[in-house]
């Protein structure tokens, strides 16, 4: 008799029925509970160099703000490169939508008045939230404080907390920053980053979801309870996110080269598949309780949307998001 076991011997190997049966299966995709609210998104952008990467940017403002997002990001560039830039993105995002943003801001190569000065800037433009970030040396050159300016990214935390009542978030590195003492001190520094007046934690890219849910209870474990929220780079170009990420400490792990494998010149189905890859990390950080995603756009609307739209979240009629 031909009985169905939940662990065949090796040497019968089963049959196709019987494998399909008693095999490791794939779990289907999850219907969403209709009382579970959608998740709460946040976007973050870029600010363009020319005319052109402005329009690109706009449009997606534009498609993303349908989808009410609690809050977009505006990044700043290395030592203040962007800082004009930044602001004038920002600015144009408080007077022409609906959009809450919050404009990033770094130490690096900048005295503390002069971080100050740029912070009051934003308060009088009205802008209400800060990503607070220690920042960058140029490449080739190790991080080294200003001398007269904040030296990590939580004394930026307090110093922000002094010129006005703004909201702050900083950055979380599920797989440790890569300059840090180890782990632990990295994880002290996300509590102090916190305790300064920092009220949520943004993550690092990463591509395994397991690497976060485990950083997750480790910071529980380490006394935080202030919301992590999971970064999302949805990567259709693998070989530059590769080069990126190793310079980030992110690893890449060999399924997502195998996946985007013998895809170089065929962009279209590089999109697909990163949307696949970013939906299946979504899915499964969901599933697990995570209720909060913030997307790295890179100034491009339709896979945040589709992935969004997968997470259950639904855009407002075009007329209503005006
Ligand atoms: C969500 C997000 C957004 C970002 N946006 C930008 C951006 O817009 N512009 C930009 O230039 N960069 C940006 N970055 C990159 C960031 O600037 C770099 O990762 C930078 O190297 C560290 O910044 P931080 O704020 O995490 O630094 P910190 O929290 O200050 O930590 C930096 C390192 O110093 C260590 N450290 C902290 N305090 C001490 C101490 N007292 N003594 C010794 N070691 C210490 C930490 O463990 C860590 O290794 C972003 C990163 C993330 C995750």
């Amino acid at each position: 008799m031909n009985q169905i076991t939940a662990h065949p011997p090796e040497a019968e190997a089963p049959a196709t029925l019987e494998r399909w049966l008693t095999g490791p299966r794939f779990a289907g995709l999850p219907a969403r509970s209709a009382s579970l609210p959608a998740p709460a998104l946040s976007f973050e952008f870029f600010p363009p160099k020319n005319d052109a990467l402005e329009a690109q940017l706009w449009t997606c403002i534009r498609r993303l703000e349908r989808l009410a997002p609690r809050f977009v990001s505006v990044t700043y560039g290395a030592g203040g490169s962007t800082q004009a830039r930044t602001h004038a993105t920002v600015s144009r995002i408080v007077k022409e939508t609906e959009l809450t943003p919050a404009a990033h801001l770094t130490c690096v190569g900048a005295s503390c008045g002069e971080v100050d000065e740029v912070a009051r800037q934003y308060w009088d433009a009205g802008v209400r939230h800060i990503v607070a970030l220690r920042g960058d040396a140029p490449p080739g050159q190790d991080y080294a404080p200003h001398s007269e300016g904040y030296a990590y990214a939580a004394d930026l935390v307090a110093g922000l907390r002094r010129v006005a009542d703004f909201e702050v978030s900083v950055a979380a590195y599920p797989e440790t920053h890569p300059t840090a003492l180890n782990a632990d001190h990295d994880l002290d520094n996300l509590k102090r980053k916190l305790d300064a007046g920092a009220t949520r934690a943004i993550t690092q890219y990463f591509f395994d979801g397991t690497i976060f849910l485990r950083f997750l209870d480790r910071a529980l474990a380490a006394g935080i309870t202030a919301p992590i929220v999971p970064g999302i780079m949805p990567v259709s170009n693998y070989a530059q996110a590769a080069k990126f990420s190793a310079m980030c400490g992110t690893s890449v792990p060999d399924w997502l080269g195998t996946m985007f494998e013998g895809t170089e010149d065929d962009p279209e189905t590089r999109r697909m598949i990163a949307a696949i890859v970013a939906a299946e990390q979504v899915r499964l950080l969901q599933a697990n309780g995570v209720d909060e995603f913030h997307f790295y756009t890179l100034n491009r609307a339709d896979l945040t949307y589709a992935i969004a739209h997968l997470l259950g979240v639904r855009a407002k009629p075009a007329d209503a998001a005006a």
